[in-house]
């Protein structure tokens, strides 16, 4: 089957989807993204994705590509076009096209691609087995809540986390604390069995899969909180896990060279990971 993309007002084949070389995502990555999961043909969390574009687009003043209504039938017909029942639907905005130069231009239209892609094959042995995450100090900027297409250190990050045989590098400020992965949000679950993961500021992405799961464990009653940790404890916690729309509820068993709880998913995560999976298919208890 033929992919399709959405660019700047048309459906083109894919292979022939392309935006001119002054467009200043890629002159200067003045743009934002974001990834949607699709589950039964159903955009997973639409609203609050669409609220963090529009906040996003807001902190950058890049004006909306369009009203939230258009964008949603947009999305919705790269979904079909591309016949994608469970994948994603990636979005970028960015600030158009304009002769080089540093700031905004004058006049330039907010520039949209849109994609679809079917899900890999779920990663069976990742979710029965957990994955093991690096640490890397965190080397981004001070604006890490606006989802900009400036990855560069996130890009640096996950191949170091890949060469040492890692999924996932967590990333570290200079008093130690864990920020988030990246591309992923960070938890623990500490000895006392209480989840932790960091509050949103200005140093993490409020991940949607993160506030989805934030409602969970409040409807649950679990004992919660949303504050720093640092590297030891988190070398020290029961279990520990990431999320994020692709890799929801993952749980981490090695944390460099710590293996945390017995090395296997603990119970916490893997209750997690059902209840999120009931929230994303839409089977969420009334
Ligand atoms: N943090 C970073 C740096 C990310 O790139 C992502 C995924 N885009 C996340 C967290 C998780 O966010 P979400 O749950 O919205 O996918």
């Amino acid at each position: 089957m033929s992919r399709v993309a959405y660019v700047n007002g048309r459906y083109l084949p894919h292979g022939d989807a392309a935006v001119h070389i002054e467009d200043r995502g890629y002159q200067f990555a003045d743009g934002v993204y974001e990834v949607i999961a699709v589950r039964g043909g159903r955009l997973v969390d639409e609203a609050p994705h669409l609220d963090r574009l529009d906040r996003s687009l807001a902190e950058l003043r890049i004006a909306p590509p369009m009203s939230r209504r258009a964008l949603g039938l947009v999305l919705r017909e790269v979904v079909r076009r591309n016949r994608v029942a469970d994948g994603i639907v990636y979005l970028q905005a960015t600030r158009g096209v304009a002769r080089r130069d540093h700031p905004f231009p004058p006049a330039s239209r907010t520039a949209l691609v849109v994609t679809a892609r079917r899900a890999r094959p779920p990663n069976r042995k990742a979710i029965e087995e957990g994955i093991k995450v690096i640490t890397i100090p965190d080397i981004r900027w001070a604006r890490c809540d606006i989802k900009s297409v400036s990855l560069l250190p996130n890009v640096l990050g996950k191949q170091r986390a890949r060469e040492s045989g890692a999924y996932e590098a967590w990333q570290v400020d200079r008093d130690g604390m864990v920020t988030e992965g990246t591309s992923t949000n960070a938890w623990i679950v500490t000895p006392a069995g209480e989840l932790v993961t960091r509050q949103t500021d200005h140093a993490i992405l409020n991940g949607i899969t993160r506030r989805a799961l934030v409602a969970i464990a409040r409807q649950e009653g679990l004992a919660f909180v949303e504050r720093p940790f640092s590297v030891g404890e988190a070398k020290e916690a029961r279990e520990a896990f990431l999320t994020s729309t692709t890799a929801p509820v993952l749980s981490v068993v090695r944390i460099d060279d710590a293996v945390i709880g017995d090395g296997r998913p603990g119970p916490l995560g893997r209750r997690l990971f059902a209840l999120y999976a009931a929230h994303a298919e839409g089977r969420d208890p009334a």
